[in-house]
């Protein structure tokens, strides 16, 4: 049987094992199931090839994604390995499945929908046995995890059809919750899992709340050199982004599913050929593209979950060079993000989804280091300061707005919670405009209660109150009470709010105070 090593060497071309992957092979060569959960660019592929190569008959690949596959079986190619993937999208599928009989495939990937039927089951039984059966990206079987596909969890009956093939399950995104899942769904032990470091060092994090977006992402464009992604929520937000980006010079272009395929391809091309591309994208851009010298990742607005901020981000720097991830936030990707879980979500997965989105508020409004604040997500235990993001760099001014949020809370009330944080800034600072006195808003005894060095955090603490829903808004942005408003109202909780630097500009225009 051929050795680890020596295939590392051979058809790699690699030196050494990195991190974790040589405990991660020895055990699938020992037989044995196993979870990896490893970052992104940690070198999973190998995980799974090298014993693939090294044990006799096939490795099975299980993939979500047809396009995810069809990259894995060009780079495996390009190695020298035998590989194929069973898509609706192969029209060769008989020669495939010819060749599986033969033995003369190395790795065959599969989607998940199609490994789990009768006729998959019963093609595996006329072949050599497995070397192993690999579930990517197997965060995918769990409701907990950020991406769950029902057809992952048909996969069981096949993986205890073959007991003694060693399944190897690999993710770069599970939380403590997650991980679990994933080991009873899939029936792998609890010493088999292996956690690989999710710190990537040389990622600056920062996060700031939009303020002039085009003008925010131009500025990180002119300051950082080389190639960088930039994530849009949509594919208007991609285009209009890339227009107003394009203006700063620098090579800019588009990814989303609104564009032809052709189109798509070729700017995925250019932009791994390029040393200095701009992408501005939809999140639909970036997996299984093998570009190591990314060197920022902007998101233009809130990620899904941690999670996903982490795989997304995890796309700069690969190659271990300095790489910047920044990330620019609204208090209404906030307030989206919870209408979206309280109307869409079933029942079940409630907890879990809010559970996800507190969890990326603890991020975005953290005064500390934002890498321990990842890092602690992931399980591990961080120093409590990291010297590479925004907060550890540029320690940030947190104050108590306690007292401001408590009349914020108040104005919202007072109004019957159906105005937006225009008005309620107006009856707040006691401005005597039109609709305040239509409405008879300057009768309440809320009106003109905010002192005037109040006003200018009123912003920032409505963006506070709703990451942590005390604060929901409606979809004309009418503001009313979430689950915890009330402690903060009885003094029970404090509200501590981060200022953003403050800008020339702003000062110039001043306030109404
Ligand atoms: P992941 O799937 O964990 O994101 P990949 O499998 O795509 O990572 O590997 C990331 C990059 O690292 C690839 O270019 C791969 O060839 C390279 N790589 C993997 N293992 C090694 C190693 N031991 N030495 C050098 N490069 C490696
Ligand atoms: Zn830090």
């Amino acid at each position: 049987m051929p050795q680890p090593l020596d295939v590392l060497h051979a058809t790699f071309g690699y030196s050494a094992f990195r991190g974790r992957q040589s405990e991660v092979i020895d055990r699938v060569m020992a037989g044995r199931h196993t979870l990896a959960v490893m970052p992104t660019g940690a070198g999973k592929s190998l995980t799974y090839q090298i014993p693939a190569l090294c044990r006799p008959g096939t490795g099975l690949v299980i993939s979500p994604l047809i396009a995810l596959m069809h990259d894995q079986v060009r780079s495996a190619e390009a190695a020298g390995i035998r590989a194929a993937a069973l898509t609706s999208a192969d029209d060769n599928r008989d020669e495939t499945i010819a060749r599986f009989r033969d033995g003369a495939i190395d790795l065959l990937y599969v989607a998940p929908e199609r490994a789990s039927t009768d006729g998959f089951r019963r093609m595996i039984d006329r072949a050599p046995p497995l070397a192993l059966i690999a579930i990517d990206e197997a965060h995918c079987v769990s409701e907990w995890g950020h991406d769950f596909r029902p057809d992952y969890r048909l996969l069981r009956p096949l993986l205890d059809a073959y007991p003694d093939v060693p399944r190897l399950a690999l993710t770069a995104t599970a939380d403590r919750h997650t991980r679990a899942d994933i080991l009873t769904q899939l029936g792998i032990p609890e010493d088999g899992l292996i956690l690989a470091g999710f710190d990537r060092p040389n990622i600056r994090y920062a996060i700031s709340p939009r303020d002039g977006l085009p003008r925010q992402l131009a500025a990180l464009v002119a300051e950082t050199e080389g190639p960088g992604i930039v994530y849009a929520p949509s594919r208007d937000g991609a285009e209009r982004l890339a227009a107003a980006l394009a203006a700063t010079g620098r090579p800019t272009r588009a990814y989303h599913a609104g564009l032809d395929p052709s189109v798509r391809a070729a700017n995925q091309r250019a932009f791994v050929a390029s040393e200095d591309m701009v992408m501005v994208a939809t999140i639909a851009f970036g997996m299984g593209i093998d570009k190591p010298d990314v060197r920022f990742v902007a998101h233009a607005g809130l990620p899904k979950s941690i999670e996903a901020y982490y795989q997304e981000t995890g796309r700069a720097g690969r190659d271990g060079d300095p790489a910047v991830a920044h990330l620019f936030w609204g208090a209404e990707d906030f307030a989206r993000a919870r209408r979206r879980i309280e109307t869409e979500v079933e029942e079940a997965r409630l907890p879990g989804e809010r559970q996800r989105l507190n969890a990326l508020a603890g991020l975005v409004e953290t005064a500390g280091c934002r890498r321990a604040v990842l890092l602690r997500h992931f399980g591990e235990t961080p120093p409590a300061a990291c010297g590479n993001c925004d907060n550890c760099l540029n320690p940030p001014a947190s104050v108590d707005a306690t007292e401001v949020a408590r009349k914020l809370l108040s104005a919202a009330f007072r109004t019957e919670m159906r105005y937006g944080i225009g008005h309620l800034t107006d009856v707040l600072a006691g401005r005597d405009n039109a609709k305040v006195r239509t409405l008879g808003h300057d009768r309440l005894s809320v009106f003109g209660i905010a002192e005037a060095d109040e006003l200018r955090l009123i912003k920032p603490v409505a963006r506070a109150l709703m990451a942590r829903d005390a604060l929901r808004a409606d979809e004309y942005g009418g503001l009313s009470f979430g689950p915890a408003a009330r402690p903060i109202l009885k003094g029970e909780e404090a509200v501590a709010v981060v200022l953003p630097p403050v800008r020339a500009k702003r000062q110039r225009r001043g306030g109404p105070a």
